[in-house]
C-alpha cells in the first residue's frame, strides 16, 4: 500500500520513499485529502481508434503491427519505427528510450500504442507514445490524470488518490452536512461526485468534464465556497462580539481633529469627507471596526489616516499606523509629526517612530513611550507589532498598503490586536480589541469583495484631488533609450524631476536584466551637469534616508532605483516616471509606480521601457500589461485586468491567500454558486451549528486562520 496512514511506527521503521515525501508535500496524507485531489483531466483509454478517422492533434489510442523499427542520428540520437493498423502507416519516434523499447517494438509485433497524432505533410508521427502488447482489456472508466509533481509518477499517484477515495468513502468523511432543499440545482450528492469525478463512465461528456460544468463539479465547487462562506462569517460574528474602545467624535475646538481639520492645507474632497465619515462612525460603536480603506494611488488616503487617529487620541487612546516599508513609513512620520506635532505638543502627546534598523537606545525609549501612553501615535514599520512592542491603550491600528504585508504578517498583527495590552483604566469591564482601519491602492474585484473579504466593510475614494493631470503612457523600446535620456535634458531644466526604476540590483546572468547601478553610471556620464542618485533595497539605511530627501527636497534631479520607491512615495514634483524592463513587472506595481507622478499640476509621463524576449518577442501576458498600462490609468480599471490576467490567486500575491485556496471554483465563473453559498451560510450557521462546523473542518481543516489574514 503505497500511502498508509502516516503513524509514528511506519514513520519510524523505514525512511519515505521519494514518491512518499512527494505526496507529503503536496499536503496528501489523509484519505480525505486524497480523496478531494482531483483529476485535472482525462485519458479515453477505453475505445481503440483507427488512424484513417484520426485527425491533427487528436489522443489517440490504436492497435496495430510494427513494420520497421532502427535507431537513427537524424537529427539528434532517436528510436523510430513505423508501424501499420491496416487503414494507414504511421511513425514513432523517441528521444529517450531503453533497450526494452526496442525489443517491444520488434518488427512484426502486435502493440497497442497511445499518444497524441500529428498529421503532417510526410505523414501520421507520434512522440514518445505509450506501449503495450495488443489485446490486453481496455480500460472500463476514464482515466483520470492528477495535478502531480515530477517526483511523483502519474500511476503511483493514481493508486494513491484511488485507495485514499476508496477509503474516505468507507468512513463517514464525506457524511452529508448540506440539507437536500438547501442544495443549488443541478447539483449530485457529495459521494456520487466524487466517486463519478475519479471514475468516470466512458460515455461521458469530456467537455462538461474539463470546463467543470458536470454537475458533480458543480457539487465540489459549491461545498468549497459554502466552507469558505462559513468561515468568513463565523469570524465576522466571533468579532462583533468583542468589545472596543468607543472613540466618540468630538467637535471640541480645542480637540486634536478640530485643529488638525483648521491646520489642513487643502479642503478635503467629496469622497474623502464621505470615507471619514464611515470610519468616524465606526469607531464611535463599541464594535471593533474592520474596514479597508480602498483608493487609487494618489486619491489622499494619508490624510483620512490622519483624520482617524486624531479622533482616536481624542477619546484618549493609541494610535498606530504601520507601512509596508521603511521609507514610505518615514514618509506618513514626516507628514503626520508636520500635521500632529504641533497640535499634540501642548498636551504632552508626541509621535514615536518604531522601525527594525533603529539603534536600541532610540527603540527603547520609543518603547518606553508606547509604553507609558506619552506616545498618542505610533508610526513605523512591521517592527510596530513586534513582542516586545506594549502599548498602554492601543485603540486604533492602521495598516498602509496592506496587500503588501505578507499572509503571515497579516495573522501576526490580527494576534497582537486581540493581545493588545490595553492599560488598567481601560480594561474595568470586558477585554477591548482596538479598531483596524486597512487602506490599499489595489481595489478588490467585486467577487473577491463578495468571498473572500466577506468579513470586512469597504469604503472607497474614487475621485481623485483637483488639479491633477492626467499621466500620459508611452511604450518604448529599450533600444531607443539614447532618445528618451535627450528629452529628460528639458524637463530637468525646467527644474522636473524624474524617476528611473530598475528591476534588479545586481546582474544576473540567467535574466540579462540592466541592473540600476549600471544605469546609474549612464545617466550620469549622459548628463554630467544633473545631480542623479541611487536608491536599492541593499544600501544601509542611513544612505537610503540621505538620497530620498535630497530627492524630496528638489535637489537631485534623477533618482535611479530598484522598486523600493513602489509605494506610497510623494513627490510632487517629480513629472517623468522611466520604468525599466517594465515588461518584468506586475500590472498593479506598474501601476503603483504611475502613481508617484501626476501628483503636481505638471503635465506628467510615464515611459514604459521593454526588451523583448529571446524569441524576439514579448509573452502574452507581458504585452497585454503594457497594453493594459497605455489604455487606462482607472485603478479599478486595471485591478480587473490584473484579475482577468493572473487569476484571484496570484492577484492577492501570497500563495496562501485565501483565494490560492480555492482550488475547484473559480470567482470568474461561479458567481452563481457563490451567490447560493453567501445565502445559505448563515441560515446554515443559525439552523445547524454542527454541521456547519463539521462542514468547515472537513474543507479548511487547519487552514481557516489564512481566511483571516
Ligand atoms: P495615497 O492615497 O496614494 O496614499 P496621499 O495620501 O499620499 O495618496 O495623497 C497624495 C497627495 O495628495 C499628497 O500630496 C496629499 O497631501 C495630497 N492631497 C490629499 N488630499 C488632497 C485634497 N483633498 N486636495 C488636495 N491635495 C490633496
Ligand atoms: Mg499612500
Amino acid at each position: 500500500m503505497p500511502v498508509d496512514r502516516p503513524t509514528a511506527a511506519s514513520a519510524e521503521r523505514k525512511p519515505l520513499s521519494v514518491p512518499q515525501k512527494a505526496l507529503r508535500k503536496m499536503g496528501l496524507l489523509r484519505p480525505i485529502d486524497l480523496a478531494l485531489h482531483l483529476p485535472l483531466r482525462y485519458e479515453d483509454e477505453t475505445r481503440l481508434g483507427r488512424l484513417a478517422d484520426a485527425r491533427d492533434g487528436d489522443l489517440l489510442q490504436f492497435e496495430a503491427v510494427v513494420q520497421s523499427c532502427q535507431v537513427v542520428f537524424k537529427p539528434r540520437r532517436q528510436l523510430q519505427a513505423v508501424v501499420s493498423d491496416g487503414t494507414d502507416i504511421c511513425t514513432l519516434r523517441f528521444f529517450n528510450f531503453y533497450p526494452n523499447m526496442q525489443k517491444a517494438l520488434e518488427v512484426g509485433r502486435h502493440v497497442r500504442l497511445r499518444g497524441e497524432l500529428r498529421g503532417g505533410f510526410m505523414g501520421y508521427t507520434m512522440m514518445h507514445p505509450t506501449v503495450q502488447a495488443a489485446g490486453v482489456p481496455l480500460a472500463a472508466a476514464l482515466t483520470p490524470v492528477y495535478p502531480s509533481t515530477a517526483e511523483l509518477p502519474q500511476a503511483y499517484l493514481r493508486k494513491a488518490v484511488l485507495g485514499g477515495l476508496a477509503r474516505a468513502l468507507q468512513s463517514d468523511a464525506f457524511a452529508e452536512t448540506i440539507a437536500p432543499e438547501h442544495l443549488p440545482p443541478r447539483t449530485w450528492g457529495l459521494r456520487e461526485s466524487l466517486q463519478f469525478l475519479h471514475h468516470p463512465p466512458p460515455d461521458v461528456s469530456l467537455g462538461e468534464l474539463e470546463d467543470r460544468s458536470h454537475p458533480a463539479w458543480q457539487r465540489l465547487k459549491a461545498e468549497e465556497l459554502l466552507a469558505q462562506q462559513l468561515s468568513q462569517l463565523k469570524a465576522k460574528r466571533e468579532r462583533q462580539l468583542l468589545n472596543a474602545p468607543v472613540l466618540a467624535h468630538s467637535v471640541r475646538a480645542e480637540g486634536v481633529l478640530a485643529q488638525l481639520q483648521a491646520r489642513l492645507p487643502f479642503a478635503l474632497t467629496r469622497a474623502q469627507q464621505r470615507v471619514v465619515h464611515d470610519i468616524a462612525n465606526d469607531l464611535a460603536r463599541a464594535v471593533p471596526m474592520h474596514r479597508l480603506l480602498q483608493g487609487d494611488v494618489g486619491s489622499g488616503k494619508t490624510v483620512v489616516a490622519a483624520l482617524a487617529a486624531a479622533q482616536c487620541i481624542d477619546a484618549g487612546w493609541q494610535c498606530a499606523l504601520m507601512a509596508p516599508t521603511e521609507i514610505l513609513a518615514e514618509q506618513h512620520f514626516a507628514k503626520l509629526v508636520g500635521w500632529l506635532a504641533p497640535v499634540l505638543q501642548p498636551l504632552g502627546l508626541q509621535v514615536a517612530w518604531l522601525t527594525g534598523s533603529q539603534k536600541k537606545k532610540e527603540r527603547d525609549a520609543m518603547l518606553a513611550m508606547v509604553a507609558s501612553g506619552q506616545a498618542a501615535l505610533v508610526i513605523g514599520t512591521h517592527a510596530v507589532i513586534q513582542d516586545k512592542v506594549r502599548f498602554k491603550s492601543l485603540g486604533l491600528a492602521i495598516i498602509d498598503e496592506q496587500h503588501r504585508f505578507g499572509v503571515a504578517q497579516r495573522l501576526a498583527l490580527r494576534q497582537k490586536l486581540s493581545d493588545a495590552d490595553n492599560g488598567e483604566e481601560h480594561t474595568d469591564s470586558a477585554p477591548q480589541e482596538p479598531h483596524l482601519l486597512m487602506m490599499s491602492a489595489t481595489p478588490i474585484p467585486r467577487t473577491l469583495a463578495m468571498s473572500y473579504y466577506a468579513d470586512l466593510d469597504v469604503s472607497t475614494i474614487d475621485e481623485l484631488p483637483p488639479g491633477r493631470t492626467p499621466v500620459v503612457t508611452k511604450l518604448l523600446a529599450d533600444t531607443r533609450r539614447d532618445e528618451l535620456v535627450e528629452r529628460m535634458r528639458s524637463q530637468l531644466q525646467a527644474g522636473r524631476q524624474v524617476y528611473w526604476v530598475c528591476p534588479l540590483i545586481e546582474e544576473s546572468e540567467a535574466l540579462d536584466l540592466r541592473n540600476a547601478t549600471d544605469t546609474h553610471e549612464q545617466l550620469c556620464r549622459a548628463l554630467p551637469d544633473v545631480m542623479i542618485g541611487l536608491l536599492h533595497s541593499r544600501m544601509p539605511q542611513a544612505e537610503k534616508k540621505a538620497v530620498m530627501s535630497l530627492f524630496v527636497q528638489g535637489q537631485m534631479g534623477v533618482l535611479v532605483s530598484t522598486t523600493v520607491i513602489e509605494v506610497g512615495v510623494d513627490v510632487p514634483n517629480a513629472s517623468l516616471m522611466v520604468i525599466e524592463h517594465a515588461e518584468r513587472f506586475g500590472l498593479s506595481q506598474l501601476h503603483q509606480l504611475r502613481g508617484r507622478v501626476g501628483r503636481g499640476a505638471a503635465a506628467s509621463a510615464c515611459v514604459l521601457l521593454y526588451a523583448l524576449g529571446e524569441h524576439g518577442r514579448l509573452s502574452d501576458t507581458a504585452r497585454e500589461r503594457l497594453r493594459a498600462m497605455v489604455e487606462t490609468g482607472d485603478g479599478f480599471e486595471i485591478a480587473r485586468r490584473d484579475l482577468e490576467i493572473r487569476g484571484p490567486g496570484e492577484f492577492l500575491g501570497a500563495r496562501q491567500s485565501g483565494a490560492a485556496m480555492l482550488r475547484f471554483a473559480d470567482l470568474a465563473t461561479d458567481i452563481e454558486l457563490l451567490k447560493w453559498a453567501q445565502q445559505l451560510a448563515p441560515v446554515m450557521l443559525d439552523q445547524y451549528p454542527d454541521r456547519a462546523e463539521r462542514h468547515v473542518q472537513r474543507w479548511l481543516g487547519g487552514k481557516s486562520d489564512f481566511l483571516k489574514a
